[in-house]
């Protein structure tokens, strides 16, 4: 309920521009699709600051909840977040040695393996 909106808009009868608000810019990035209604009632002074940042408030809450869901879910199997970035690591670092194993070939390089002997 803090946050800065149009500083030019004193009063909820002043028009706005939502250019320069932080809340709009929270609706590009949440719903999208409704800049234009945003925007329009923003203009013509349809609706005030408060009752906008409620109505974000609202869609922030609804898009976070299913995030907020599976974050729960991941926090009571022990041992998940470990597993999946030993996983992501094992991934990461097949990936980095294969296009190692390119970048040396393309430049005549020599390779080793990981005890660091010279492979032929
Ligand atoms: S009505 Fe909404 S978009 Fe317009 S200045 Fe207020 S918070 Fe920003």
């Amino acid at each position: 309920m803090t946050m800065v909106t149009d500083p030019g808009r004193q009063r909820k009868a002043d028009p706005g521009y939502p250019e320069v608000c932080t809340v709009f810019a929270y609706y590009s990035a949440l719903a999208p699709q409704m800049l234009d209604q945003v925007a329009e009632e923003c203009r013509t002074a349809c609706i005030g600051c408060v009752q906008d940042k409620k109505r974000l408030a609202e869609i922030l809450i609804e898009t976070l909840a299913p995030l907020q869901e599976r974050r729960r879910q991941f926090a009571t199997q022990e041992g998940l977040l470990e597993k999946v970035v030993a996983q992501g690591n094992q991934k990461a670092r097949t990936a980095a040695r294969e296009t190692l194993s390119l970048v040396r070939e393309a430049m005549s390089l020599p390779d080793f393996d990981k005890s660091g002997v010279l492979l032929a």
